[in-house]
């Protein structure tokens, strides 16, 4: 936890702000979270989330920074935002956006695809005014259906490398999970796995797990390795998954995770966050996580890594309200909280990672720009269904 000296001529409004920020993070702290997203495929085992201690900022430091950063001196009207992140993560986030700059916030919760729809629907008269979602493969669809407007934030620049951004704009990333390879130390050794391409090898024969590929999380997955090996490498590594499969493909990561648990498989990929929340729940879980795509070599392209994010709607009456919560979600105050909210990385650098996340160890990206996953959706889509991947 980092010191900030307090300004001796602290205004009666930023005592009150500091109290309102302390009694907002005791109920934070308080409330057992829920941190399933909505998914459109799956439904989650909900897991208690209490935020770490270790990573909520002093009320003081808090202040610091929104008095001392211009951006969010200003109170705007009311932003709307449609959210497919569940609303116990979300929540006491906007209540502190909302105590640092006046700017009230209504959220609105459902499935990302339903949220689209009613986007398209409302079309001009949408009360939307941002749309927060995650994987870059559903923010690359809001922005192809025409549902979202350029952010135009310097300070968003600034904070967010530009691999986790919209290469036209239209969005960024404010947080990251790793889609990487799991193991059962109990029949698999560390030094026995390498990359994605090499669980097609037949040594992995009757071994392995997969998620549907209905899932964004495969597409974009799959998308990534088109960019990096081709269509044709990429559809023979497919097909190799599908010849090694243990079971019939799982309908969400935490699933496949127990599958791994439970001796039915040995290997298998899913996001970062599942296998964090399994761990709060069961520190004694015994499945283990191995970092993708490490070390030397042609197929050493470094960990599938994807974002949540979020972006302007076209159609807001209030842009500079958005872009300033977009903005705020983007900053060091509010970075660790969202990331270790749900077991996920900071997507601003110099940020702490949780104390569960850094037990993991620190493992290479993958260096492409995540808008790539959207704009290779659809081939990785007919690509997985030409394999036989379900
Ligand atoms: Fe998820």
């Amino acid at each position: 936890m980092k010191l900030v000296m307090q300004h001796p001529s602290r205004s009666a409004l930023t005592l009150a702000v500091s109290a309102i920020l302390a009694t907002s993070m005791l109920a934070s702290c308080a409330k057992t979270e829920e941190t399933a997203e909505t998914e459109t495929v799956e439904v989650d085992t909900p897991s208690d989330d209490v935020v770490e201690e270790a990573n909520i900022d002093t009320p003081a430091e808090q202040v610091a920074e929104a008095t001392d950063a211009d951006p969010f001196a200003t109170a705007y009207d009311t932003v709307t935002v449609y959210s497919s992140r569940n609303e116990q993560l979300i929540q006491p986030l906007l209540d502190q956006f909302t105590a640092t700059t006046g700017t009230p916030v209504e959220l609105i919760t459902d499935k990302e695809g339903p949220l689209m729809e009613r986007m398209k629907a409302e079309g001009a008269n949408s009360p939307a005014d941002m749309f927060l979602t995650v994987d870059a493969g559903n923010l690359w669809q809001a922005g192809e259906q025409g549902l979202l407007q350029p952010l135009g934030s310097s300070l968003v620049n600034n904070n967010v490398p530009a691999k986790y951004r919209s290469a036209d704009d239209l969005w960024t990333g404010l947080s990251l999970r790793a889609r990487t390879i799991f193991y059962d130390p109990n029949d698999v050794s560390p030094s026995d796995l390498s990359t994605y391409a090499d669980l097609a090898d037949p040594k992995w024969k009757g071994k392995l797990c997969l998620r549907t590929s209905k899932k964004v999380y495969n597409q974009s997955l799959v998308s990534s390795m088109i960019e990096h090996y081709g269509a044709e490498k990429t559809e023979e590594i497919v097909k190799g998954w599908v010849a090694n499969l243990a079971a019939p493909v799982f309908s969400n990561d935490t699933k496949m995770l127990e599958a791994i648990a439970s001796g039915q498989c040995d290997v298998g990929i899913a996001n970062s966050y599942y296998y964090g929340r399994i761990l709060e729940e069961n520190p004694d879980f015994s499945v283990k996580i191995f970092w993708a795509n490490q070390g030397e070599g042609a197929e050493a392209t470094g960990t599938h890594v994807n974002v949540s994010g979020a972006g302007i709607v076209k159609t807001s009456d209030n842009v500079a309200g958005a872009r300033q919560l977009i903005e705020w979600l983007s900053s060091e105050q509010a970075q660790e909280e969202y990331a270790s909210g749900d077991k996920e990385y900071p997507v601003k650098e110099g940020v702490d990672e949780s104390v569960m996340l850094r037990s993991w160890g620190p493992f290479k990206q993958d260096d492409i720009n995540v808008t790539v996953f959207g704009q290779r959706q659809a081939e990785a889509t007919q690509l997985m269904d030409r394999a036989g991947y379900e």
